[in-house]
Formats: structure tokens, sequence, C-alpha cells
């Protein structure tokens, strides 16, 4: 938990956020600005900057990142999508808690 980090903020509910699925390792949230038709975050509730920082340690956490996405896809009957991680600023990326874009449909601009 990093108290100035938005998604720790939606994590511990200050934050309100369109929640798709949670466990105790994971939040699927709807990205605020959605740049298709389903786009989620999914996002591990261990704060890690970026996709660098990531260590041995986190394996079997990025592991149980996937099968959830890969879970909350089917559930929601998405059968083809796009995983999106951008990994440090100039890569895109603007929230430093890690995350995966879950998008399907047609993209509407850059992620
Ligand atoms: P990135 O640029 O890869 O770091 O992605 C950050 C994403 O978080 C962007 O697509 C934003 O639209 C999204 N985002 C920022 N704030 C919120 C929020 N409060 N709730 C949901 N999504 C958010
Ligand atoms: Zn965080």
């Amino acid at each position: 938990m990093k108290i100035d980090c938005i998604f720790c903020k939606i994590i511990n509910k200050e934050i309100n956020s369109d929640i798709i699925f949670e466990d105790e390792k994971t939040i699927v949230f709807k990205d605020i600005y959605p740049k298709a038709p389903v786009h989620w975050l999914i996002v591990p509730k261990k704060h890690i900057e970026t996709h660098m920082e990531i260590t041995e340690e986190d394996q079997e956490l990025m592991g149980h990142l996937h099968i959830i996405t890969q879970k909350v896809a089917k559930k929601n009957s998405i059968n083809n999508y796009k995983l999106i991680m951008n990994c440090g600023y100039e890569a895109g990326q603007r929230v430093f808690h890690i995350h995966l874009h879950l998008l399907s449909g047609k993209i509407l601009g850059e992620v």
C-alpha cells in the first residue's frame, strides 16, 4: 500500500471504481476512460511500481494475474481480447502500480 497511489486507493475502497472481480491478491475494474467497448484493468493488490520491479518473489502472483484475466474474460463471454502493459513513462505508463489493460472490441486511440 502506497498512500499517494490511485490504484492502492481503489484497492482500499478510498476511491470508487466499477469493480468486475476481486480476490485476496487481485482486483479487476473498468478503466475510467475506456479506449474500447471493453476496457478493464487487472491489478495485483501488491503495490509494484513498474514491470522492471517485479522480482522472483512475485512469480506466483504474476501467474495468478493471468489466470484471473483468463477466468474473468471467459465468465463474461469475452473470447477475443488484447492485453497491454505499459512499462515505464516513455512507454505510456501513467499509473505507477502495475496493471494489465484488457481490451475487447474496436480500439479507439492509444492505450
Ligand atoms: P497506464 O497509462 O498504462 O498507466 O494506464 C492507466 C490507466 O488507468 C488509464 O487507462 C486511465 O484511464 C486509468 N485510470 C486512471 N485513473 C483511474 C480511476 N480512478 N479509475 C479507473 N481507471 C483509471
Ligand atoms: Zn499502488
